[in-house]
């Protein structure tokens, strides 16, 4: 145990390093000029860059490792920080982040754990956009949220935490003075991270990209809030926008306005699964199905009952025959 608290304070330390050389190689280095041309055109504000301690990782494969190196740290902490890979076969060590906008991650103490990193190439074909630190001793994604620290602080007085995909879309929250934001880590939302904001906020609103994909990745998380007995709401954002270029456009006031807008998740996604209906007594069932998981997973009979009458209404059926069909379904699994 007392060897493995030591591992984890070399991982703390080497993550530390790696951030101050990202953060120099950003701001000292003749190649760092793509990433602070990149920052300026997004509109990130330096105030937020230096706050965040943002950085920037070289195109070579081998710049970091040969820092590292010469701080005297040995291979293996930076393997097990995430920092280094292995090449197969090949006894080769290589940097994991490569031309890369660096994203520091940190834990509820405020330690860097982790690092996403996007990619600064202009050709995204054969790479991905995003990069980030692999789970180690440190960092498990699942079990943390992306500005939790800074977000729990703001949440004291406002019990209200905004939910949103990326990096981007929360920095530019941060740009515009707003911290109860916190983002998921590239996955998908788990109940450990629903139960860490059941605890700071009574009411989490989600602000996922006004896109097909954002759409559906907010009604994969309706279940685990309704489970979990937390109160939670959605924003759309027009036009296939995200948060980042939603705030661009129309500011923060924009944003609130559309707070003030927001719908309760599940009542959201009722109407979107009936938006799915042709009107026809065959596809009632399917319907029906459709509705099931909602309600399985409801735990507040006042939502119950109201899902149950924008569902009935909408499907010209009484909520008494609605419910039966729902437990019909329930007691014959497919
Ligand atoms: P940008 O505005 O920089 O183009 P974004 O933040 O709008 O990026 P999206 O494509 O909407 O990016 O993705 C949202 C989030 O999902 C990202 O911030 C990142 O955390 C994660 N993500 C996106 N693409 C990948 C990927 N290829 N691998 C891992 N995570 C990814
Ligand atoms: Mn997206
Ligand atoms: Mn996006
Ligand atoms: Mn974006």
């Amino acid at each position: 145990i007392e060897s493995a608290r030591k591992e984890r304070e070399e991982l703390y330390r080497i993550l530390r390093s790696a951030a101050d050389f990202f953060y120099d190689q950003l701001h000292h280095s003749p190649e760092g000029r793509i990433a602070r041309e990149y920052i300026a055109r997004r509109g990130l504000p330096a105030e937020v860059v230096e706050t965040e301690r943002m950085g920037f990782a070289p195109q070579s494969w081998d710049s970091l490792s040969r820092h590292l190196a010469n701080l005297g740290y040995d291979v293996e902490p930076g393997i097990g920080a995430g920092l280094l890979a292995r090449s197969t076969g090949k006894d080769r060590v290589y940097d994991r982040f490569r031309n890369r906008l660096i994203f520091p991650i940190r834990d509820e103490g405020g330690r860097i754990v982790a690092f996403g990193g996007r990619s600064l190439s202009a050709d995204l074909k054969d790479e991905p956009k995003y990069l980030n630190s692999p789970e180690t001793a440190v960092y498990h994604k699942g079990r943390l949220l992306y500005q939790l620290a800074r977000a729990r602080e703001a949440c004291r007085q406002v019990r209200q935490t905004v939910l949103v995909e990326g990096y981007m879309d929360l920095l530019a929250f941060h740009a515009r003075g707003f911290f109860r934001v916190v983002a998921t880590l590239g996955t998908a939302l788990t109940p450990h991270q629903v139960r860490i904001l059941s605890r700071m906020s009574d009411e989490v609103v989600m602000a996922y990209d006004g896109d097909e994909a954002g759409d559906k990745a907010m009604l994969r998380g309706l279940p685990l809030f309704l489970q979990e007995n937390v109160a939670v709401s959605c924003v759309r954002f027009p036009d296939g926008m995200d948060p980042d270029d939603f705030l661009r456009r129309d500011g923060l006031e924009g944003f609130e306005k559309l707070l003030r807008s927001r719908q309760e998740l599940g009542a959201y996604a009722v109407k979107r699964i009936l938006d799915g209906w042709d009107g026809s007594a065959s596809a009632r069932l399917k319907i029906a199905a459709e509705l099931r998981p909602i309600f399985d997973a409801v735990r507040q009979p006042l939502l119950k009952s109201e899902y149950l009458r924008l569902a009935a209404d909408r499907l010209c059926v009484s909520e008494e025959v609605l419910n039966q069909q729902l437990r019909h379904d329930r007691r014959t699994p497919e």
